[in-house]
């Protein structure tokens, strides 16, 4: 379970607190402000805390002493343009704190970003919970043969290899956490095991754990550097596990600040940043001339990314 009753509890006792405030808010995060949104078996994210709104963005790119908005349309394209052209410094106005709770070998990959400000459960002082990402069966898939930092198309195991998997990534979690268990003389829930015994530090007995373990951090970030990480992890590039918390924190960004939403969408997410050859090829092709990857500057491989990301035939 990701969440328990008793957590569930502190939560509904906080949505109870109301206060009014003059401060930007944004009506539909309010709504779902500190709700854990489930992710993978054991993990969520929920917003703690946030500051500014699409107004913030606006506000500080006109300097303005109120408000600083205008029209709707205005502040909707003023937005665009200053995403569009790396006008990043307003987005920096905004910021926002998530609670995360997810596996350990994730985490070593989410810690790469250093722009925001992280606290993480420490391991030294508590003892780690008893939960561990096993992947959905479907989710088993062979090592890629051609994309080396992945796995294939899902479906390419057999059922039997896949349950095989399963069984192990389940028997080795249990057995290394049992042996954690035994080596700090205490059960999941800190009851000693041996009344007699002193156990192992839980700083060192945690070396035993597997990295599917779950971990959980207060991360705290500016929306540029947020829209960084996303544009990263919410990629096709990022491991599966990864891009599901991203593609939450995308929804958490659009009830955030739909504007600025829609403009990353828009120019970072649909969009393609293109080489100068690149930019020559499709000049050449609407002009109907012909082009060779040869002559083109670009190496196959870029030439066959390009091909694919022309969806056409661009050398019959
Ligand atoms: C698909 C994928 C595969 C990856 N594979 C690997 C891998 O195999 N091995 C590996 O080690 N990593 C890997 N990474 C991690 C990657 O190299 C980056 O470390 C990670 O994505 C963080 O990116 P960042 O530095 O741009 O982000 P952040 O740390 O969030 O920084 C944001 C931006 O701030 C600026 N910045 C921050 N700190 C500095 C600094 N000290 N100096 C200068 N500028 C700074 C940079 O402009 C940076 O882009 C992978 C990442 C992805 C998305």
């Amino acid at each position: 379970m990701a969440i328990t009753q008793q957590q569930i509890d502190e939560i509904n006792q906080l949505k109870q607190q109301k206060s009014s405030t003059i401060r930007p808010v944004s009506a539909d995060l309010e709504q779902i402000l500190y709700d854990p949104i489930e992710v993978l078996d054991h993990g969520f994210i929920r917003v703690v805390d946030y500051m500014g709104n699409d107004s913030s963005v606006v506000q500080a790119a006109r300097v303005s002493y109120g408000a600083g908005t205008k029209k709707v349309n205005a502040d909707k394209g003023l937005i665009n343009y200053l995403l569009a052209h790396r006008h990043t410094t307003p987005f920096e106005m905004c910021e926002i704190k998530f609670h995360i709770k997810l596996p350990i070998f994730i985490a070593r990959q989410w810690i790469r970003h250093r722009t925001a400000s992280v606290n993480e459960y420490s391991a030294r002082y508590s003892i780690m919970e008893d939960e561990f990402y096993i992947p959905k069966i479907e989710h088993l898939a062979a090592q890629s043969k051609i994309n080396h930092q992945g796995r294939d198309e899902e479906g390419n195991l057999t059922s039997q290899e896949q349950i095989k998997v399963l069984d192990i990534l389940k028997k080795d979690s249990k057995n290394c956490y049992d042996n954690y268990l035994a080596m700090i003389n205490q059960d999941s829930k800190g009851q000693l095991i041996d009344n007699n015994k002193d156990g192992l530090a839980r700083e060192l007995a945690r070396m035993n754990l597997t990295l599917n373990c779950y971990t959980q951090w207060y991360w705290k970030i500016d929306l540029h550097n947020l829209l960084h990480f996303l544009h990263l992890r919410a990629d096709s590039h990022a491991q599966y596990e990864i891009r599901i918390y991203a593609q939450k924190m995308l929804d958490i960004v659009k009830k955030w600040v739909p504007f600025t939403y829609e403009a990353f969408i828009k120019n970072q997410q649909s969009g393609k940043t293109l080489s100068g050859p690149a930019l020559e090829i499709i000049k050449k092709l609407i002009k109907g001339q012909k082009v060779s990857q040869e002559d083109s500057g670009l190496s196959k491989r870029e030439f066959s990314e390009l091909h694919q990301l022309l969806d056409y035939q661009i050398n019959p």
